[in-house]
């Protein structure tokens, strides 16, 4: 570990609120020029007595805006003491969860997985167009049809097409074979430039692609790449569920990747990460925006620096070992439940070492799926239902769900 290490309360509060003393004080310096403020102080007061045990609410009520890009070189200085802590946050996700090399890569705290993925795609397009000259409708996404519909959405916005691979019904795998064909009827048709966005754990059933496959075929068809790894579910959780995988940096194909760490780390919401290798954010950087610092290489423009704040005392509150054990707690949980399903003869799917079991729809009815808050792959025509093991899903209440299953009634609880 390079960045990642475990702190106590005490420590995260003193290095929060000494990154705060280093950004602008509208109150006790003369800042006449910008349009930001602290949160509005009838509402929030600035000296309510618990915020001084509080450093995450100081920082919401401090409100600092970190526009921009941090890990590039230059960024508005009026915020600079808690942009550190961003910068800091990037670089333990990008060298110490994802096993990049130190001081490789760009990135910041998006809105969400959803714009972390648009982010990716927007700057491959735009990287494509500079540099190879490509014109729109020479360049296409190529995800799975379990692919997030961030990618539907980034294919409308960006005007470029989106193949999508299928995925086997019962495993949800990819075939080389369909890769293959679709990428090789896709140049057929003038397609050049292909963006390739690798899951680290669907939305739905937890599956995490085969990036050699994507690497194989569309070197075998001969066509210009890029791979996105959209670990916006998995990326807080599958690197310590799997040491052993090689899904991140040290993969020379994998050139970005998206965290959410508003889903398995419980961070407030608006905690996407999105981590690039260096040398690309220059495709997306907005020269127009000459009135922020060092411009605006970002899609979301003005975002919260509490946002990163928050992300880097859970990690940091918990260290790298506590990150390891509350995963293993997660998986052996799931495992549990999936020998329970065994044992009833439940037909579902489980990737191996994801806390996500998804269950056939022929197995559950409207009351259990009402009554435990599972939730459908689609829900006009439900096939499947799914249960994600997160922290409060404990097996006391897992076992509920499987005495339910067992006595076909529904408990009162
Ligand atoms: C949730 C999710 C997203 C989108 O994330 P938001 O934070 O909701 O924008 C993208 N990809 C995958 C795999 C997801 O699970």
């Amino acid at each position: 570990m390079k960045y990642w290490f475990k702190k106590t309360q005490e420590e995260l509060k003193t290095i929060v609120f000494n990154a705060l003393n280093n950004n602008a004080n509208y109150t006790t310096q003369n800042i006449l020029g910008i349009p930001a403020s602290h949160l509005n102080e009838d509402v929030f007061p600035l000296d309510a007595a618990f915020l001084k045990e509080a450093p995450f609410m100081t920082s919401l009520v401090k409100n600092p805006n970190h526009i921009g890009c941090h890990t590039l070189n230059k960024s508005e200085g009026y915020f600079s003491g808690t942009q550190e802590i961003e910068k800091e946050l990037i670089a333990l996700c990008a060298v110490d969860i994802l096993k990049g090399k130190p001081l490789e890569h760009d990135g910041y705290v998006a809105s969400g997985g959803t714009e972390a993925n648009i982010q990716a795609i927007w700057t491959y397009r735009n990287y494509f167009m500079q540099e190879h000259q490509a014109t729109l409708d020479e360049i296409c996404i190529v995800c799975s049809e379990d692919s997030h519909y961030s990618m539907d959405k980034s294919s409308n916005l960006l005007c470029i097409s989106n193949i999508k691979i299928p995925n086997a019904v019962e495993d949800r795998s990819l075939s080389k074979a369909d890769i293959l064909a679709q990428v090789t009827a896709a140049k057929s048709s003038g397609k050049k430039y292909f963006i390739v966005i690798v899951n680290m754990m669907t939305t739905m059933f937890g599956t995490v692609d085969d990036i050699d496959l994507y690497v194989e075929s569309l070197k075998a068809v001969n066509v210009d790449f890029k791979i996105h790894v959209d670990g916006a579910f998995g990326g807080f959780y599958y690197p310590f569920s799997n040491e052993e995988n090689t899904l991140n940096f040290s993969n020379k194909y994998v050139t970005s990747f998206t965290l959410d760490a508003h889903k398995m780390a419980q961070a407030p919401y608006g905690t996407g990460v999105f981590l690039i290798k260096k040398g690309f954010m220059k495709y997306v950087n907005t020269e127009e925006a000459s009135y922020v610092v060092g411009q605006d290489s970002t899609l979301i423009g003005s975002r919260s620096g509490a946002n990163a704040i928050a992300v880097w005392m859970i990690l940091m509150k918990m260290g790298p070992f506590g990150w390891f054990e509350r995963i293993h707690i997660l998986k052996q949980r799931t495992h549990w439940l999936c020998k329970q399903l065994d044992d009833l003869a439940i037909a579902y799917y489980h990737f191996p070492t994801s806390n996500i079991v998804t269950i056939k729809s022929a197995f559950i009815n409207a009351e259990i799926a009402k009554k435990f808050g599972l939730v459908p792959d689609n829900h006009l025509n439900p096939k499947w239902f799914k249960i994600v093991v997160m922290s409060h899903v404990t097996i006391e209440k897992l076992m509920l769900l499987i005495q339910a299953f067992k006595h076909g009634v529904i408990p009162k609880v």
